[in-house]
């Protein structure tokens, strides 16, 4: 397809892909996009914009539960399984209760506390080097709660990651509605986490990126699903929908689609499935908050960009192919006026949904498997572990040494013994 010599074919330009893409091209690594779509227009652009160094648990525990029954009565819940799904989500979801067990869950949280004690300088410094600091704010973000119960849990979650070294502020009411005056006074107390951030325009970002990446000598082919993949002595063919293509080398970086050519590619069957994700864009709402907040009882977020309020969250199992119940984007709507003092101006609204791409053991895998590079699966982290993962790619590339213990990551850990 292309005549360039190509060191490098990267399948699948979001927000993972294209971080790698720019960073591996400024090394002097000749690198290809090839996207089934647009660059950046798949779970990369619709997140909630957070860059949540705080969240260091997986997000399923041992309380999901306690909360199924409820989940299957409330259709419009935080969490909602389409029973249609049921049965291609049991494999994951078997996997996924396994890894709920003290042990597991627990190497799961120091490989995510260990990504995300990185991410935010890995951010910096990679928006220095490429001019995003217009969108990458490193101000902090707030995590507030409304029930009384909920204050005595907030202060043991501060603790808790205190003692982690996930650095948080408690805030009273009082200090909360004078960082946030826009909040209805329900809300009771806070956690400020000063070394979080938030990405104002992830749009914008994108697009630098994708020109960033073009006049570094990068070559970006879209509307080009990557559709087969074999590996043999010669090299990796990619058969795409615009023809096949001999590679040097490939990294995978597809998000939730992943899973299909990470078998093709390295012959291992990743407990991947996908957690559909929700948002809710407020146009005419630029200025009502100053930083995101996310809310413990409620469990969604708003983010304040240059395009308006964005509320975001719920979880949804219900794959890749059923279509998107923008309801579930319009009741985030119930969920944050209650928090504001003033009526929230909804004109013009825009719902959306994506796809979370998300392991049994809420890890990503960032690896190397001869020729194949490996950056998918990181669930609802993928923009805040973006450059983190970036980086790892490169010292595997470069062959440099890992500045942090790759093992956690690697692709092996889902091998069957044989
Ligand atoms: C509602 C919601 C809120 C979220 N909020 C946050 C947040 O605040 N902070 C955070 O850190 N993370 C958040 N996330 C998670 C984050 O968005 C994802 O982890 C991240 O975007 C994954 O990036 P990606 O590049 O792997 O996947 P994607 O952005 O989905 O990109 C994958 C790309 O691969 C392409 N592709 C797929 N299949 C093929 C193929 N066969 N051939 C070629 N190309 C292919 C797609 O077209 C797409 O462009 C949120 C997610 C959702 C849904």
């Amino acid at each position: 397809m292309s005549a360039n010599p190509i060191d490098l074919h990267i399948i699948g330009g979001g927000i993972i892909g294209l971080t790698a893409a720019v960073m591996l091209q400024s090394c002097g690594v000749n690198a290809a996009i090839i996207d089934a779509h647009r660059i950046g227009q798949g779970a990369s652009i619709g997140n909630a914009g957070h860059l949540a160094a705080e969240q260091v648990f997986p997000i399923a525990d041992a309380s999901i539960i306690r909360q199924i029954p409820a989940m299957l009565l409330n259709p419009l819940g935080a969490l909602r399984l389409d029973w249609r799904y049921l049965l291609r989500l049991m494999p994951w979801a078997i996997q996924l209760l396994m890894n709920m067990r003290p042990a597991p869950f627990n190497q799961s949280h120091q490989a995510l506390l260990q990504l995300n004690q990185n991410s935010i300088e890995a951010w910096q410094n990679f928006s220095n080097q490429w001019q995003l600091n217009d969108w990458v704010q490193v101000r902090g973000s707030l995590l507030t709660v409304e029930k009384p119960s909920s204050v005595d849990a907030l202060s043991a979650h501060s603790r808790r990651l205190n003692d982690l070294g996930v650095v948080n502020e408690k805030l009273s009411q009082k200090a909360l509605l004078e960082q946030e005056p826009a909040l209805q006074n329900n809300q009771l107390a806070a956690l400020f986490f000063p070394n979080t951030g938030h990405i104002t325009n992830l749009s914008a970002m994108i697009t630098k990126l994708n020109l960033t990446f073009r006049q570094l000598g990068g070559v970006v082919i879209e509307q080009c699903p990557v559709l087969d993949a074999s590996v043999n002595d010669d090299g990796i063919e990619l058969i795409t929908q615009q023809g096949s293509i001999k590679a040097l080398n490939v990294m995978l970086a597809a998000g939730a689609h992943s899973k299909v050519l990470a078998k093709k590619l390295t012959g291992i069957n990743v407990p991947l499935d996908t957690e559909r994700g929700y948002h809710l864009m407020l146009p005419h709402e630029q200025h009502r908050l100053t930083l995101p907040v996310s809310s413990l009882d409620r469990r969604f977020i708003m983010t304040p960009m240059d395009e308006g309020l964005r509320l975001a969250g719920t979880v949804e199992y219900a794959g890749l192919e059923a279509p998107a119940n923008m309801k579930r984007a319009q009741m985030l709507l119930n969920l944050a006026q209650p928090m504001l003092k003033a009526p929230l101006n909804s004109s013009d609204r825009q719902p959306w949904m994506g796809f979370r791409p998300s392991t049994a053991d809420s890890l990503p895998v960032i690896d190397k498997v001869g020729r194949v590079f490996l950056n998918f699966g990181h669930q609802h982290l993928g923009l805040t572990q973006a450059v983190i993962s970036a980086q790892m790619i490169r010292n595997y590339y470069l062959n440099n040494p890992q500045a942090i213990d790759p093992t956690p990551y690697q692709i092996n850990r889902f091998k069957k013994p044989s």
